[in-house]
This record gives structure tokens, C-alpha cells and sequence, in this order.
């Protein structure tokens, strides 16, 4: 009988245990991985070492993978976008995006939660709040479907959802995205808006991934506004975490810096800004505000983004401005979200 979890929500011993109930040798468990991470072979149908009658009874009952791909939509630059359903009905979106250069492999963007409780005014991805976290193996699954599309050389774990706030089960999902489909530690980037306390306990089991903190404001009263679950929680106490987590890992802090037209792009901004990140060192993305609808931001102009660069850049700071890849698709950031949108009906 299916017990309804997929091949991949099964740890080794789990999966050896199952296939030998249904009719398989435990060797069979690990061909099976070996085809679907090593090969991106992703229907049993076509793994010929295993019987006929063994691939049958798999099909029907230990399914691969849970995700159906309802959706998927491209860019002229070859990003794609799919829409991925699980078996409950909840829908998140991953982001395959191609390097500019031939043969380098491409940058997966996975999502860590199905819907956000932060509240970021200006982000599609959490408009309808938290609806659940994604079980280890829902998040592996984006990397299975993903590197379908085309060999990954580097992952963002910076679609929907608050990683931090979904822990276990993303450092379970990327433990096996290191040493199965072998990317490093310095290849897979986590964002998130910086919990303190988390981000300390994090930091001393040396994870596998770099840090990317979502800053978006030199002020404590304009971030609560802007990452509302973070209220009460002061900027200083984010950057000495990010501090401790440099001091811990070795590994440098990437601040995010979301670009909000009239809101948080101007030089003064940039001068504070400036101020608080003297003396570490970090890089900062400046991402331009990419809009959604109903949304009562703007698009930061071209020049105002040139000028808050350049003044960090003379304050001696790194600063990288970052206009979005994939926004033809709606798959840029912020505006993924956890349903279809129309035109993919
Ligand atoms: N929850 C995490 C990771 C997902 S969001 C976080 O907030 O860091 C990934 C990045 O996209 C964040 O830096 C976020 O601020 C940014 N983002 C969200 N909405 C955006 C929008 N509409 N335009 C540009 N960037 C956006
Ligand atoms: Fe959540 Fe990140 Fe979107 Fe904020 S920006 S609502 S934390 S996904």
C-alpha cells in the first residue's frame, strides 16, 4: 500500500527498508538516488536497471517526488520560472536562471516556506501570510526539479519564504543538496531578515551556505515598517549577529538592500547606511524595487540607484547594484507568490 510520502521524504535506511518491501533489493534504493540526482532522471519508467515489475510497483506505489509542475514560464535571458504544486494543494514557485556565460552552469532560486508571516510591505511572497513550512524533502525537491532544467552551479535560497524561521528542515534539504548534487558551501547563498538569536545559534554549527541579511533601512523605525515581524528588534543587535557569524564562519556577510523610490533611496539613506556598516567587512546589494501590483512603492530611478551606490563606494564600502533577472516572468524577487497568477491558468 502507498503510505503516501515520496521516495525522497525517506532517509537511506528508510528507503532500503521500503523498496525491499516492495519486492526490491536495499541496493535498489541507492540506484534509484544515483538516477535521479546523478543522472536527472526523474521517471522510474526509464530506469532500466531495475525489473519491470519493480518499476511498476514504484510507480504506483512510492512516488519519486511529491511536486506536480503546474506551470512554467520563460524569459527572453532563459530564466524560468515553475510553479509547483504538493499533493495538500500548496504552491510554491522555484527559479531556474541560466549563467550569462556558456557552459557555467545556473543559479536555482528555491523558496523555504509556502507563503511569509514577516510581512514585508513591498513583497508579493507574503500577502497571504504563512500558509506552512516545507518538509526537508519539498525543498530538496526544487533542487531535483530544478537541476532538470539544467546542471546548477550555485543555489539562492531567496524565493518565498523566511528561511530562518523554517530551519530544520531547509539545513536537512541542503546538507543532501551538498553532498549529493556537490554544492559547496560557498555556492549556496541564504537570505533572510537576520533574527539575532537564531542567526547566533546558527552561526556555531558553521553551516553550509553564506549569509545574505536583508537590511533594507538604516533606521529602526522605517525597518519595522518595511520588515514588520522585526519590530522592536534594533539594527545593532542584526549587524553584531552578522559581526559574530564572519567572526564564526570566516565567511563574509552579503547585506541586502531593497531600493524603494521616495522611501529609502536617498543619499542621506546612503550615508547612514554607510555609517552603520563602517568597519565590516561586507558587501551590500542594492536590489531596485521590482513592483507588484496593488503596491504603493516605486521603482527607485536609474540615477538615484547610480548615486546610493556611489556614495557607499566612497564611504569605502563594496555596493553592487542588482536590477533583477527574470522580472518578464514575474519570477524576479518579491514577486514570487504562492498561487498561479492568471496567465498561468
Ligand atoms: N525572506 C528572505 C528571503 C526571501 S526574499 C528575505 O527577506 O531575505 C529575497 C530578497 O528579495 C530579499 O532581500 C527581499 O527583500 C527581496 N525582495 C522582496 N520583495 C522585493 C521586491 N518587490 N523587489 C525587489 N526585491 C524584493
Ligand atoms: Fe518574507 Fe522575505 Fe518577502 Fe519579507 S521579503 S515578506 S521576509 S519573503
Amino acid at each position: 500500500m502507498s503510505t503516501g510520502r515520496s521516495f525522497f521524504a525517506l532517509d537511506r535506511d528508510e528507503a532500503r527498508a521500503r523498496i525491499t518491501e516492495l519486492g526490491g533489493r536495499p541496493f535498489h534504493a541507492d540506484v534509484i538516488r544515483s538516477e535521479a540526482i546523478d543522472r536527472r532522471n526523474l521517471d522510474y519508467a526509464e530506469m532500466s536497471s531495475l525489473s519491470r515489475e519493480l518499476r511498476s510497483r514504484l510507480a504506483t506505489e512510492l512516488p519519486l517526488y511529491s511536486a506536480e509542475e503546474v506551470a512554467r514560464s520563460r524569459t527572453s535571458d532563459g530564466t524560468q520560472k515553475l510553479l509547483l504544486r504538493f499533493p495538500d494543494g500548496a504552491a510554491v514557485e522555484t527559479v531556474h536562471m541560466p549563467s550569462r556565460r556558456r557552459g557555467r552552469g545556473a543559479t536555482l532560486c528555491v523558496s523555504s516556506q509556502v507563503g511569509c508571516s514577516v510581512g514585508c510591505p513591498f513583497c508579493a511572497s507574503g500577502k497571504a501570510g504563512l500558509v506552512r513550512n516545507l518538509t526537508h524533502d519539498e525543498i530538496f525537491e526544487q533542487f531535483l526539479l530544478g537541476q532538470a532544467l539544467g546542471p546548477l552551479a550555485r543555489s539562492v535560497v531567496m524565493g518565498i519564504g523566511e528561511p530562518l524561521l523554517n530551519y530544520e528542515a531547509l539545513r536537512r534539504a541542503l546538507e543532501t543538496v551538498r553532498s549529493e548534487i556537490g554544492i559547496g558551501a560557498r555556492k549556496i547563498t541564504v537570505s533572510t531578515v537576520g533574527f539575532p538569536t537564531r542567526l547566533n545559534r546558527i552561526a556555531r554549527e558553521n553551516p553550509p551556505f553564506q549569509l545574505a541579511i536583508s537590511l533594507h533601512s538604516p533606521d529602526d523605525e522605517q525597518r519595522a515598517r518595511l520588515v514588520p515581524a522585526m519590530a522592536g528588534i534594533p539594527i545593532e543587535e542584526i549587524l553584531s549577529a552578522g559581526d559574530n557569524w564572519f567572526a564564526t564562519t570566516g565567511r563574509e556577510v552579503t547585506y541586502e538592500y531593497v531600493l524603494l523610490g521616495g522611501e529609502n533611496d536617498s543619499e542621506d539613506h546612503a550615508e547612514r547606511l554607510a555609517r552603520r556598516l563602517q568597519n565590516r567587512r561586507a558587501t551590500i546589494n542594492l536590489i531596485p524595487y521590482n513592483p507588484i501590483p496593488d503596491d504603493e512603492f516605486a521603482r527607485p530611478a536609474a540615477d538615484a540607484a547610480n548615486r546610493f551606490h556611489d556614495t557607499l563606494v566612497q564611504k569605502g564600502l563594496v555596493a553592487t547594484v542588482r536590477w533583477s533577472r527574470g522580472a518578464e516572468a514575474d519570477a524576479a524577487c518579491g514577486q514570487l507568490r504562492i498561487q498561479a497568477s492568471p496567465q498561468h491558468r
